[in-house]
């Protein structure tokens, strides 16, 4: 799973599968339910760690026509987005044809139907404000469409049965020009490039903020700044980062993890708790 991660770490999936087209993603969720083998969905996988034992079971990853872009009928200012469409092309997208509200996300590496997942955020905002409605596949192979009565977002989660796998997502966008999207697009990968270490291999913020204060404040406070294990290091640029340096394995990533944990906790009595997905076998 090295190859479909951006920390470049994880063992093996026993499958993974490809499905370009809704009618194939059904049959794949049906069959892999009704057979009792477990599956997990993965966007670019920019919020994951897949632990040394590899993925039990099948990886699927969304591709083809679930991820498009498409221009919603209707006032213009809605768009739908295949769950495999990345933030990225997103963006561009929004900018050539004068949609705003999405900017915040310049510089988050991952796919919608991720981003949906996680409720992405930044800056102050967060993607769960801007969705309409989406529509999944369900652990039976079913489709349904939730609008957003039905949709509970919180912090860097949306709340949904296991299994389900978002396909695409309509959001709600408002006019602007490109050259101002375009700006501030620029404003915000300038403001992430100057705070986190974007040149080594990450999966983003490790823990979660708790209330009031900021992981990455108490790892730093408890001098955690630059320590290794293994090939994993806490960034010196951002200490809620954890960077592969170079040859890491999950369990270097895991032991960290572990080491901000309990030294945050002594000094504050404080649970840091995973932002990041940790999956797989150890
Ligand atoms: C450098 C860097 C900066 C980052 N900055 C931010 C930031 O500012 N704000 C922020 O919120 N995050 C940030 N992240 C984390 C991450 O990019 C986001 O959470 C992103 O939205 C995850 O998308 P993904 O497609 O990579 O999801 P993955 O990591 O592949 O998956 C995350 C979870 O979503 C589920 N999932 C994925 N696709 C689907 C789908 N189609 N249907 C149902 N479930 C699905 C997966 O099963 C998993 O549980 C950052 C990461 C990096 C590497």
């Amino acid at each position: 799973m090295d190859q479909y991660g951006t920390f470049r770490v994880g063992g093996r999936a026993e499958a993974i599968c490809f499905p370009s087209e809704l009618a194939l993603l059904r049959q794949v969720v049906s069959y892999l339910s009704n057979s009792d083998i477990p599956y997990l969905v993965v966007g670019r996988g920019s919020n994951l760690l897949v632990r040394d034992g590899g993925i039990e079971g099948v990886v699927i990853i969304l591709k083809g026509e679930l991820t498009n872009i498409l221009k919603d009928s209707g006032d213009g200012e809605t768009l739908r987005a295949g769950g495999g469409a990345t933030i990225g092309n997103l963006l561009s997208y929004c900018a050539g044809n004068g949609l705003s509200g999405l900017e915040f996300l310049a510089g988050i590496p991952g796919t919608m139907g991720g981003a949906v997942f996680m409720n992405a955020g930044a800056f102050g905002k967060e993607l769960g404000e801007m969705v309409e409605e989406i529509a999944v596949v369900t652990r039976q192979g079913e489709t349904e469409v939730m609008d957003r009565s039905q949709l509970v977002f919180s912090y860097r989660q949306l709340s949904m049965a296991g299994g389900t796998v978002i396909y695409s997502v309509k959001l709600r966008l408002h006019r602007d020009t490109e050259a101002e999207i375009r700006d501030r697009i620029l404003d915000h990968l300038k403001r992430r490039r100057e705070s986190q270490p974007l040149d080594l291999p990450s999966a983003g913020s490790v823990f979660r903020n708790p209330p009031g204060d900021y992981a990455g404040r108490l790892i730093e406070r408890a001098g955690l700044k630059g320590t290794r294990i293994g090939g994993a290091m806490i960034s010196r640029k951002h200490a809620n980062f954890i960077v592969n340096s170079g040859g890491a394995r999950a369990e270097d990533i895991l032991s960290l993890m572990d080491l901000a944990r309990n030294r945050v906790r002594d000094m504050t009595g404080i649970e840091l708790k995973p932002e990041i997905r940790i999956v797989g076998r150890e």
